[in-house]
């Protein structure tokens, strides 16, 4: 990839990066780094123990140095984060540090307990397949797996993407000859309105997929799984909202035609009166 990626906030690193995935803090990034092993910011996250989203806070033992560098120190660190409901429900992480290279070497509860909580809702708008797949693709990923997790995530994307096509090459100005030859990110381009804006705007992230899997390296799958994931989620967000619009016009539909046959009705049974 050629392209820096941004440094992962608290919360990233913590949810969403996978186990063993490296990152390097660039000289002018080290209070990223800083913000990893000190931050006091509130942490939203599913909680095991409640059942449900709640707020974490760092549990602090000892003093921190507000100093960016103050993390610089080859080791280990241990992140642990209380429940703001019940301080007993409690989330650990355990990072090492190699010059400017963080990993996040392990964690409880597991990566997959975490997050597929969150994935539970997609049930509704995936196949019976996909959405095993979905959940078998975290659960890999949360233990360094790549390619693998990369394999499934692709299929799900590829999945997504035709449903968008198979809608969009109804309309009259379609050129299929087009989509047909063109890679991931040309297509995602050519399904601009049928797929979700931030997709097409970020098309580029998504060329990694035309790539062959024997061209790719454990770490390029690790490092390409949040945004190949998220790409998923937003298209699955939109499918989510549109169910929900859905199912709101159709009670209303009902609420107005009840209104209207009850109002038919009065006049009828003021006149026998
Ligand atoms: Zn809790």
């Amino acid at each position: 990839m050629t392209a820096r990626k941004e440094p992962p906030s608290p919360q990233e690193f913590y949810i969403a990066y996978p186990l063993y995935q490296e990152f390097t803090f660039a000289k002018e990034e080290v209070q990223a780094g800083w913000e990893v092993m000190f931050s006091q910011e509130p942490i939203d996250t599913y909680c095991p123990e409640c059942n449900a989203h709640s707020i974490f806070r760092r549990h602090v033992a000892g003093t921190i140095s507000l100093n960016p560098d103050a993390w610089l120190r080859d080791g280990h660190f241990v992140v642990r984060l209380k429940c703001s409901r019940n301080a007993d429900h409690e989330l650990y992480f355990l990072f090492k540090v190699e010059g400017r290279t963080m990993q996040k070497i392990g964690q409880y509860p597991s990566l997959a307990d975490l997050n597929t909580y969150d994935v539970r809702q997609y049930a509704a708008v995936l196949s019976r397949d996909d959405f095993k797949e979905f959940n078998k693709a975290i659960g890999l990923a949360a233990h360094g797996v790549g390619v693998g997790s990369f394999v499934y995530l692709r299929r799900i994307f590829e999945n997504l993407v035709d449903a968008a096509y198979q809608t969009a090459k109804t309309g009259s100005e379609w050129d299929d000859d087009a989509y047909r030859n063109g890679r991931m990110a040309e297509r995602i381009q050519l399904l601009e309105g049928h797929l979700p804006e931030f997709l097409v705007e970020n098309r580029s992230m998504y060329k990694i997929l035309s790539e062959g899997i024997h061209d790719l390296t454990e770490d390029e799958c690790l490092a390409a799984f949040p945004i190949i994931k998220m790409g998923i989620e937003l298209v699955l967000d939109e499918k989510l909202n549109a169910a929900a619009k859905q199912r709101k016009l159709e009670l209303a539909k009902k609420a107005i035609h009840g209104l209207v046959s009850k109002a038919g009705t009065e006049p009828r049974s003021n006149t026998g009166v």
